[in-house]
């Protein structure tokens, strides 16, 4: 063995099933310690009042540490938790439990970056050594076809790069058993939401599913979504979706805590093509975790960039930084039914689909020209599955300040509305004020005369708002001044 004791840092990679950074420490150390810091930093207020993590995306994340203690235990060893900077916390644990090593896994990002270099320096004054991994995406960083700062702008080049000269690792096993030495250290409590500064969410039963954070639930979903309810042969078909638990495989929350890898994944889609079916729609499930890490490496590329207004093709718009469209984008006041259902959804769990996501976006930078970066930074807070790299990469690029070769992505909420819910079903869901409006007029209220709408029980500007746009324009994307 090349240590007695390490400490293994977790970080977004919430499991014990393929985890290189675990998988190494048990090859190279006779004592583990596995340790989880709740960093104070990201449970603050941004920009507007908004909290950084929102209450769902902080339940979750509560649900996976504490499913990832259990899983611990489950294999004779436990998880230290702490409330604090981890580059403080970690040095003094280190020292306190005499360790030679901490092991953790690589991140991409800026914030997540100057912890890694501020703790390394801080343990490197310590005498203690570091080793960082990486493992998070579906093809691993060093059998990239080309050096990452060459990560192609494009898309599909990307992909076909990879498909052709990459390969995906296989997983490695979950540790049967881990060394967790005696120690008289207080392992620390998995703090409640309050210790957050949050409340509680009240869970909307109108929710696609009752999502519970953690590896053990993750696997569950991917069993369901794969096995039980056979979902994947018609994923291709289905995954446009709006509502329900399997139009889609709602793997996202998951993958964006590391409580399922994507390799993991990748592995049940092979078993799943030889002993079940393998068509497009097999395929098109790793086709997406390829945009996944598609985003992930543009972002290591970049680097702060995709932070910034001007994104990676330096784009300079004029942004507004209309705070009362914004929020009633952000609250589901548009008086545009797709996209106040969409948001109304988001807020109420946590979660919305790849469709809405498109639309509502959309919406904000080209309808209501509002600052794409205030977008990201609602569903940063209010998304369950907020990925950094997925997240603001999407965003990036429906603002049009990717490198895209397409032109900006324009979508016309009312082509895209009877394209994905021709009859209303989903707009029925959501505002059940407007339930009574039949077929597809329900997306265009406005459109109706005031004593029909009355006889539906719709007062516009009471019960429902006025279209913050005007529909005879909005083909154009020109927001209504207000
Ligand atoms: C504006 C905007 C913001 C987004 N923010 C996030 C985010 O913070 N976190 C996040 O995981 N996804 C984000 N997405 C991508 C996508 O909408 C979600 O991954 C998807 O809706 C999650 O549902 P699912 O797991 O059922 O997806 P599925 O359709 O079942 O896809 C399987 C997996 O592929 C990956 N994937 C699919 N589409 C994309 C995509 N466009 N970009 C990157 N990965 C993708 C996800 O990991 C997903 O879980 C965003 C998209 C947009 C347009």
């Amino acid at each position: 063995m090349k240590y007695k004791r390490v400490i293994v840092w977790f970080k977004n990679d919430l499991r014990l099933h393929d985890h290189t950074a675990l998988f190494s420490a048990c090859k190279e150390s006779s004592e583990i310690i596995p340790v989880y810091c709740f960093d104070p930093r990201q449970f603050g207020e941004v920009e507007l009042g908004i909290q950084k993590t929102g209450a769902f995306r902080a339940k979750f994340l509560l649900e996976a540490v504490d499913n990832l203690r259990s899983n611990l235990i489950g294999i004779k060893a436990n998880l230290i938790v702490r409330i604090g900077k981890p580059e403080e916390v970690i040095p003094i644990l280190a020292e306190e439990l005499q360790v030679e090593a901490v092991y953790f896994s690589e991140e991409v990002t800026q914030e997540e970056k100057n912890v890694e270099n501020t703790l390394e320096n801080a343990l490197w004054k310590k005498g203690i050594q570091t080793r960082s991994f990486w493992q998070s995406t579906l093809f691993h960083m060093e059998d990239l076809p080309f050096p990452v700062n060459q990560t192609p702008e494009v898309f599909t080049q990307f992909r076909k790069e990879c498909e052709k000269f990459s390969t995906v690792r296989k997983t490695l096993q979950k540790p049967e058993k881990i060394n967790f030495p005696e120690t008289e250290l207080d392992l620390g409590y998995i703090p409640g939401l309050s210790t957050l500064g949050l409340q509680e969410p009240i869970n909307s039963k109108k929710g696609v599913l009752p999502f519970s954070g953690g590896e053990s639930a993750g696997i569950q979903r991917l069993q369901t979504y794969f096995w039980e309810n056979d979902c994947l042969k018609t994923y291709k078909e289905t995954r446009n979706g709006l509502l329900g638990p399997d139009y889609s495989s709602k793997f996202s929350a998951w993958l964006a805590l590391g409580c399922l890898s994507p390799r993991y994944i990748y592995e049940e889609v092979q078993r799943y093509e030889k002993e079940r079916k393998k068509n497009d729609s097999t395929y098109w499930l790793v086709f997406e975790l390829i945009w996944r890490d598609y985003f992930r490496f543009i972002s290591k590329k970049h680097g702060s960039k995709i932070f910034q207004v001007q994104g990676i093709k330096k784009h300079v718009d004029n942004w507004r930084k209309d705070e009362k469209l914004f929020w009633n984008w952000a609250e589901g006041t548009t008086g545009i039914p797709f996209v106040d259902s969409n948001m109304r959804e988001l807020n109420a769990t946590g979660f919305m689909s790849n469709r809405g996501r498109q639309n509502v976006a959309s919406f904000l930078v080209n309808d209501l020209g509002i600052d794409w970066r205030w977008g990201a930074m609602y569903f940063e807070s209010q998304l369950i599955d907020y990925d950094v790299c997925s997240n603001w990469g999407n965003w990036m690029y429906v603002a049009g300040v990717g490198n895209d070769p397409r032109e900006n992505r324009y979508f016309n909420i009312l082509k895209q509305a009877n394209n994905y819910d021709k009859k209303g079903e989903y707009i029925r869901h959501w505002i059940p004020e407007l339930s009574k409006i039949p077929g597809f007029d329900i997306h265009q209220p406005d459109s109706i005369t005031k004593n029909e709408l009355r006889s539906y029980g719709v007062h516009l500007g009471a019960n429902y708002p006025h279209p913050i746009v005007a529909f005879s324009i909005r083909e154009k994307g020109v927001a209504v001044k207000n």
